[in-house]
């Protein structure tokens, strides 16, 4: 038998260094960054290859909400294996998918009946996107082809989801191969002018929506948002007047509402989802993330009976939707996502969020006053931090110091997963934090926060 390989962390992520190529991710970095192995995870933790370990503050992009590994979860999906892994879903089907089905459509906002399925937050945005354009087609009016999304939105990197997400970063390279939205003003509050509030931020954009909808809601599909907080674009968040007043103009310009909560929705920002807390259905909403507890890729784009009854007729009319993915309603990964629901149905999960969103606001605190940080934002269990060179005028730290990073660096130092968003720090932790754990997080980035800005 040949020797086991080394599995160190410099002998894991020099093969995986001379192999691999990371998402989001200059290469070049880590030749001076270490690569991180991970060889186990429980609950908050993540344990490197050497026995370091690291709170998952960030819920490992978002997705983890219930912790790594949780027995539920675990348990949901060896059940899973033992019978069905996977099948085909055109001309198909399971229990896990149409149960999975029925689930979301009760818990989704009323109005909301069905539920097609993709297997990222990107391809969501796709089917999205593209039953929009194609209901209004199927109806006779062609000439809906565009859409409006939000300044500082984010929805995805696959061009489609790209051409309606305004982060320069990761859109400015591809914009020739894009579609060309209409950008709104984001209701973002912290560009509120000097004693403006939230809801005032919130009422004046709505006024210049309403100004772009009456010039090009005839060639317009649809509104596209990230309900509450826009989060890749620096976690801004807005007040939920918006989505009541975007509600009522997406109806009164006939054109379609697309919330992307895939970031947030799930009781990340309080309720399962965002758009409750504006009382609004939207006509997509699309999910991923946090759907399967963090452990497997799936997504869900749930609609309405009108927009479904609008594709149903026979063959040869072409108005069917003839999208595919070839892992569409995975069984296992359905099953991950009602194992999680359940955990929803089971534990008063809403109610302990609230409880940690509350410990979470207190701890923030302790960052409030520091001369370098321009604002401390909170929706339920995202909380965010702006680093600026100067507080009175909230000048940013040039992109190319990289300020972030050092948080980041300093943060896997002390046992610390946080992942800065170029100059906001942010957290986002899995929903089985701690309130000492909480306390923790807050001190690692506030040393770290002194250390970067120094
Ligand atoms: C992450 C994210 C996406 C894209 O999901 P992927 O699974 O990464 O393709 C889309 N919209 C929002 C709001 C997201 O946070």
């Amino acid at each position: 038998m040949p020797a086991p390989l080394p599995r160190s962390n410099a002998a894991l992520a020099a093969r995986d260094l001379a192999v691999l190529w990371h998402p989001c991710t200059q290469m070049h970095d880590h030749e001076t960054l270490p690569l991180l192995p991970i060889v186990r995870a429980e609950g908050v933790w993540l344990f490197d290859a050497d026995g370091g370990r690291y709170l998952d503050a960030v819920s490992s992009w978002w997705t983890n909400v219930f912790g790594h590994r949780h027995p539920r979860i675990v348990a949901a999906l060896k059940r899973q294996l033992d019978t069905l892994d996977h099948v085909m879903l055109a001309g198909f089907t399971h229990e896990p998918a149409l149960e999975l089905a029925e689930a979301l459509v009760a818990l989704a906002p009323p109005g909301l009946a069905r539920v097609f399925y993709a297997d990222n937050g990107s391809s969501a945005i796709e089917v999205a996107l593209k039953m929009s354009f194609h209901y209004w087609r199927n109806l006779g009016r062609g000439a809906k082809q565009r859409f409006i999304a939000l300044s500082g939105s984010y929805h995805g990197e696959t061009l489609g989801a790209l051409s309606v997400t305004d982060v320069p970063l990761y859109r400015d390279t591809y914009s020739p191969l894009l579609l060309q939205p209409l950008f709104a003003p984001s209701p973002d509050t912290y560009l509120a002018e000097p004693g403006e509030t939230a809801a005032e931020v919130a009422t004046r954009r709505l006024a210049e929506l309403r100004a772009l909808l009456e010039q090009h809601a005839e060639e317009t599909c649809a509104v596209i948002v990230e309900p509450l907080v826009q989060c890749a674009g620096g976690m801004r968040m807005y007040d939920p007047s918006y989505l009541r007043g975007l509600r009522a103009l997406c109806d009164e310009f006939d054109v379609h509402l697309i919330a992307d909560e895939i970031a947030v929705g799930f009781g990340r920002t309080g309720t399962l989802f965002a758009c409750e807390q504006g009382g609004i259905t939207p006509d997509f909403l699309c999910l991923s993330k946090g759907l399967t507890g963090g452990t497997l890729p799936l997504s869900a784009v749930v609609t309405t009976e009108a927009v479904y009854a609008a594709f149903y007729a026979e063959y040869a009319s072409g108005k069917a939707f003839l999208h595919s993915h070839s892992y569409t309603g995975n069984a296992l990964a359905c099953r991950a996502a009602l194992a999680t629901l359940e955990l929803f149905r089971d534990e008063p999960v809403l109610a302990r969020n609230r409880e940690l969103a509350a410990v979470l606001a207190r701890e923030l605190d302790a960052l409030r006053d520091h001369p370098q940080v321009g604002d401390v934002r909170q929706t339920g269990l995202i909380a965010a931090v702006e680093l600026v060179r100067d507080r009175a005028t909230r000048e940013p730290f040039p992109a190319a110091e990289r300020r972030g990073l050092r948080v980041y660096r300093h943060g896997l130092a002390h046992e610390m997963l946080l992942r800065p968003l170029g100059n906001v720090v942010y957290f986002m932790p899995p929903y089985v934090i701690e309130p000492g754990q909480i306390a923790a997080m807050i001190r690692v980035a506030r040393d770290g926060i002194a250390a970067a800005v120094g």
